[in-house]
């Protein structure tokens, strides 16, 4: 009896404790160290990244201005030491989110609905209280105690055709760090990060705005606007209400309006381009091919440095079966924005389907080495077996096996085809 209590302080001691929280000064029970959260987040930080667009690079000032905003919240936050990194991620929908340990994204789609530094402000700093005040860590906690499990990352794109497949970085529907926080743990958030955002200098009013345009964008919305954002931070008059009661005790008078007006203004500029963009799509979802490719051009006409917008041309060139056409725009999109895996999967695919095996398996490895998906895997099976690599190709598709969907079954019976060949 005594060894049996023993071992289980023992083990209470080696999976967690009680700590006091760094932001709200409450003891709680933590099965996940301080370092654990900053290793799980430095490991889902690139994977999240590339999964949900990747960086925004047609203006790569706009990410330095919104990191050094960032660093100035996080210096006077309860956790300043954790190592902090805000980025600008080339996403359409108005999202941002914290891992823990402090990388913390915002997208392009969220900063063409903020008016000013403050409201940047409010974003950065309410993402800053997630990762401050161990929100994550906390959920992982309860979900292993529950027994649920601790799945931080769901990196299995969804069923899907294979030409969807190779457009995955257009489409961006590949789920990543997709946190859903309580509610006390978004009252805490916009609360606490007001406080940062006085500390800072900044009007606490951009909070209230800020909730006040979620209110507004989740009104009549398309469902992709709820399944960003909203999924994990649900807009509500509540939230208004409790930022607005908050404000009125805080004082803080920074806007920087002038300073935020320039860091965006390339975003502005290129609002019709996207406007484009996002209309090409649709017209490719309702199988109007041609339509999307004059949408897709006069988008690149006007905004010509965007690597997306060179990928669903290439995307659109494969589906009217034009390979160098594709091959010309995925060249285009690579040299734009070499570290995204998904053009070198598009690309790689059109090799295989020409013979060209060897330029193929380069460029699946590429794709690999940025994000490595199921599809990845699976092409790698094939073209490993056109090279006589039989043992590779056994490995690719015992990978692309236990992903689920499609891609998983196709994988699994190329594994029987290549096990029924190996036997005498
Ligand atoms: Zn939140």
């Amino acid at each position: 009896m005594h060894k049996f209590i023993t071992g289980l302080v023992l083990s209470a001691s080696l999976l967690g404790g009680c700590t006091q929280n760094p932001v709200t000064g409450q003891s709680e029970f933590s099965l996940v160290s301080a370092q654990q959260e900053v290793a799980i987040g430095e490991q889902n930080y690139q994977p999240s990244v590339q999964a949900q667009g990747g960086r925004y690079v047609v203006d790569p000032e706009l990410t330095i201005y919104v990191n050094s905003l960032g660093q100035k919240l996080a210096a006077v936050s309860d956790r300043p030491k954790l190592p902090y990194e805000f980025l600008v991620l080339n996403n359409d929908i108005p999202n941002a989110w914290a891992l823990p340990g402090g990388k913390i994204a915002i997208n392009r789609g969220l900063l063409r609905h903020l008016e000013d530094e403050s409201q940047l402000a409010a974003v950065l700093a309410h993402e800053i209280v997630h990762a401050a005040a161990r929100h994550s860590a906390n959920q992982m906690t309860q979900g292993a105690l529950l027994g649920l499990g601790t799945q931080v990352i769901d990196q299995t794109s969804k069923d899907s055709e294979y030409a969807e497949l190779i457009a995955l970085g257009t489409g961006l529907s590949a789920a990543a760090w997709q946190a859903r926080y309580g509610r006390q743990h978004e009252l805490d958030s916009d609360r606490y990060g007001m406080e940062y955002m006085v500390r800072a200098g900044y009007d606490p009013q951009g909070a209230v705005e800020l909730q006040q345009t979620f209110v507004e964008l989740s009104k009549g919305r398309h469902q992709d606007f709820l399944s960003g954002l909203f999924a994990s931070h649900p807009p509500s008059q509540e939230r208004v209400e409790a930022n607005r009661a908050h404000a009125s005790r805080l004082s803080g008078s920074l806007r920087n309006q002038p300073a935020f007006a320039r860091a965006t203004a390339q975003l502005r500029k290129d609002k019709e381009a996207y406007e484009l963009h996002q209309q090409a799509t649709k017209a490719l979802a309702d199988k109007s091919v041609d339509k999307a490719l004059s949408l897709t051009e006069q988008a690149i006409k006007k905004q010509p440095r965007e690597n997306q917008f060179w990928e669903t041309k290439a995307h659109i060139h494969v589906l009217k079966k034009q390979a160098d056409a594709a091959l010309r725009a995925y060249d285009q999109a690579i040299s734009l924005y070499p570290e995204y895996f998904s053009p070198y999967l598009g690309r790689g695919a059109i090799y295989q389907a020409k013979g060209d095996y060897r330029a193929a398996k380069a460029d699946l490895l590429a794709s690999q080495r940025w994000l490595d998906t199921p599809v990845a895997n699976y092409l790698l099976g094939q073209v490993s077996l056109e090279l006589g690599e039989r043992t590779e190709a056994l490995r690719y598709f015992q990978t692309a096996a236990s992903a689920s969907g499609e891609i998983g079954q196709a994988a699994q019976a190329e594994l029987q085809k290549v096990g029924v060949a190996q036997a005498p």
